[in-house]
């Protein structure tokens, strides 16, 4: 199989979920990796024209974008430029014989489905739907000049707001620590960062409380704020509206801390601590402070 993957960069760096799909590409065919070059920022048009140019004359089977905010974007417009079978924000993807098999949540979250791609074929995949194996090489990207003639329809771009965090973006983050309504008002957000920041997180939150305005949207995780999947998920006073577990069932171990045994979070987490957030995650910081110390 002939696959094509787009590659994404933040702040000069390839993102992770480039990395992820190079490795996860390597294991089903032949890959190559392009970078649309030639923007000051994400543009549409001139990179779909100028990927399906590519693809026109190359003939991969699969085409893989990130499912970031530019990688949906893209790989919709392109699989339908290129006329091609299109899966969005898929979390797997094997090859079954001739065919392609990908899953995908569906319902916001409350199905899984697996389906059946006809190749060729344009997928978005999740950042952290597939491990980067500890001794991946960085892959090979060939610079791809953005088709800037197609830049004609009236577009008016913004500038991005810069992420006001330090810490590693939440999308792509390894491990993520998000505070809901329990944790009382922003005042006690120290909580969340510290916890975070002990296991080398980011910080997320519930739309509750980026509605209320005690965190900005860029921290919502959810169906109408973002979709994570990192290998670790602390909810602390979350209750576990079905909207909520949208951005976040497909973490790989999920930690939950309510006060109430009946809350929904605990029929999704892998460990769940009964208690008080304000009593129990200072206590667990210092714990997982002193077992780093100690390792
Ligand atoms: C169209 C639509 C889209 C939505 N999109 C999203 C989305 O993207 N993301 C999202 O998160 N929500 C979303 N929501 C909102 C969602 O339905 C819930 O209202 C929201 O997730 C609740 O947030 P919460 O769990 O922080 O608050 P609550 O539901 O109020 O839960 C607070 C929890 O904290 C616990 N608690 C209280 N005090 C303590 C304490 N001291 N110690 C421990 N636990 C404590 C309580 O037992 C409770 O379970 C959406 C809703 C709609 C209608």
């Amino acid at each position: 199989m002939k696959i094509l993957v787009v590659a994404e960069r933040k702040d000069n760096e390839l993102r992770r979920v480039t990395l992820e799909l190079a490795a996860k590409a390597g294991t089903l065919g032949e890959t190559s990796v392009v970078e649309v070059t030639g923007l000051d920022r994400y543009s549409a048009l001139p990179a779909v024209s100028a990927l399906a140019a590519k693809a026109k004359s190359d003939a991969p089977d699969l085409i893989l974008t990130g499912a970031t905010l530019n990688g949906r974007d893209l790989g919709a417009r392109l699989a339908a430029r290129l006329g091609r079978a299109y899966a969005a924000d898929c979390t797997g993807l094997a090859s079954d014989g001739g065919a392609l098999v990908v899953e995908r949540p569906m319902y916001a979250g409350k199905i899984r489905a697996k389906l059946r791609v006809a190749l060729p074929a344009v997928l978005s995949i999740r950042p952290g739907a597939f491990p980067l194996p500890a001794n991946a090489t960085p892959p090979t990207v060939t610079a791809l000049p953005a088709d800037t003639s197609a830049e004609k329809l009236a577009f008016t771009s913004f500038a991005p707001t810069p992420s006001s965090g330090k810490r590693v973006s939440l999308a792509e983050a390894r491990v993520v620590v998000s505070g809901g309504r329990g944790l009382k008002g922003p005042e006690n957000w120290h909580l969340v960062e510290q916890l975070a920041d002990a296991l080398g997180g980011a910080v997320g939150a519930s739309r509750a409380v980026t509605d209320a305005g005690w965190r900005p949207n860029e921290e919502q995780v959810g169906q109408t704020g973002k979709t994570v999947t990192p290998d670790l998920y602390v909810a602390l006073g979350i209750s576990g509206a079905i909207q909520h577990l949208a951005g976040m069932t497909s973490s790989k171990v999920i930690v939950a801390v309510n006060k109430d045994p009946d809350a929904d979070i605990f029929k999704i987490a892998d460990y769940g601590v009964v208690g008080d957030v304000f009593e129990f995650v200072p206590a667990f910081t210092e714990a997982v402070k002193k077992a780093k110390a100690s390792s």
